[in-house]
């Protein structure tokens, strides 16, 4: 049997799919027949660095040959070294970090965080807003059609529209431990905040006490042109997570918290999280991500051309065009069949999140090719 029959036979059905990528290198990969195409997708953001970078596959082998797995019993190599760069980079006074494996499990440690030290139950999220599908993630996140099936769900979080801060006032009272949110909408379609917006809700949680928690899961790590999407704006959180483009492809997640946040002994942990081998992909992947950081702006702007017909949402290298859903569905097969990987988000929207290190060349292939699709 090939491997599209055992996947239909013994693996569970939870993603609808039909191609088999067998290589990657830089911004291509391959399927099992040989046809190659540019990958806007980049795994969801996650391929920051391109398919297979030789810096980040030579880290990982390096630290593959000394040390693969020893428990958080002991000092783990590269992750206290990692947790000092992140921490300067995300410009977090006094902050200390704390590894996870994935986005979801990121959000799992700010939720607990958020109510260990604040002493508080509830949250407030965002309508559209996408945290993650483990079950205190999956509470905060908005879509009915995944989070419903498994209510009740734990913490209790009350959902508001995007932006609107009076809403917020509103929502946020003396039980409220945080108020969750995304930089710009990734899985609703690439959606940016207002103008003011983030500026707003740091505003309000000091007033009320309750912690800002900035999810940038997906915006975070160089994709919107900073290293996280809230330097764009005059606010900081208390507490932030990343995953997605933070190791290039190897599973990672992190939260940095301010001074005075932080788990003590016994409150949180992992056996995997923050292990030698991620934490050197990390090292590596912000080496690169740091090199190519300035050109994201030139970056997203030739994008912003290039698309400029169809009314692109370019916030960095996170594209959104809105097609809506059937358009959508329709544009991404002919992009697919003319070598391009595009993904179709929330609201009928198609999504480009491509590596961060897309050349001039690639990113006008992919603009041809995108327009091409969208014209026919
Ligand atoms: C993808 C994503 C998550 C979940 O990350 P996983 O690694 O899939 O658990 C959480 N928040 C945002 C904003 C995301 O885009």
């Amino acid at each position: 049997m090939n491997s599209k029959e055992l996947d239909s036979l013994y693996y569970m059905q939870a993603f609808g799919r039909d191609l088999k990528i067998v290589k990657g290198q830089g911004c291509y990969v391959w399927d099992d027949s040989g046809k190659k195409y540019l990958d806007c997708v980049a795994g969801i953001a996650v391929c920051s660095t391109g398919h297979c970078n030789t810096a980040v596959t030579e880290a990982i082998c390096r630290q593959a040959k000394e040390l693969i797995h020893i428990s958080n019993l002991f000092y783990v190599p590269n992750q206290a070294e990692l947790a000092e760069k992140l921490v300067k980079i995300s410009g977090i006074e006094g902050g200390r970090a704390f590894f996870s494996n994935s986005g979801a499990e990121a959000n799992e440690g700010a939720i607990k965080l958020a109510r260990i030290r604040t002493g508080r139950k509830k949250f407030v999220a965002f309508k559209d807003c996408f945290h993650g599908r483990t079950c205190a993630s999956l509470a905060l996140t908005y879509k009915p059609a995944i989070r419903e099936p498994f209510e009740p769900l734990e913490p209790k979080c009350t959902f508001i529209e995007y932006g609107d801060l009076d809403a917020l006032e509103k929502a946020v009272d003396d039980d409220t431990a945080g108020v969750i949110l995304e930089g710009v909408l990734g899985e609703a379609g690439v959606v940016p905040a207002p103008e003011g917006f983030l500026e707003g809700v740091r505003k309000i949680c000091d007033e009320k006490g309750a912690l800002m928690i900035c999810d940038e899961v997906q915006t975070g790590m160089g994709r919107t042109g900073k290293w996280f999407y809230y330097q764009n704006t005059g606010a900081t959180p208390d507490i932030v997570s990343m995953a997605k483009g933070i190791a290039s492809g190897l599973p990672m997640g992190a939260i940095i918290a301010r001074e005075g946040l932080s788990f003590n002994r016994s409150e949180h942990g992992s056996t995997f999280a923050g292990g030698p081998i991620v934490c050197a992909a990390a090292l590596a992947t912000l080496d690169v991500i740091e090199g190519v950081l300035p050109s994201i702006p030139e970056k997203a702007e030739r994008f912003r051309k290039g698309l400029a017909e169809f009314n692109p949402r370019v916030c960095g290298l996170m594209i959104g065009i809105t097609l809506g859903e059937e358009r959508c569905a329709e544009v991404a097969a002919k992009c697919r069949e003319m070598g391009v990987l595009v993904n179709c988000a929330g609201h009928g929207n198609i999504r480009l999140v491509p590596p961060l290190v897309i050349s001039d060349d690639e990113i006008d292939e992919a603009v041809r090719v995108i327009s091409e699709a969208i014209k026919n």
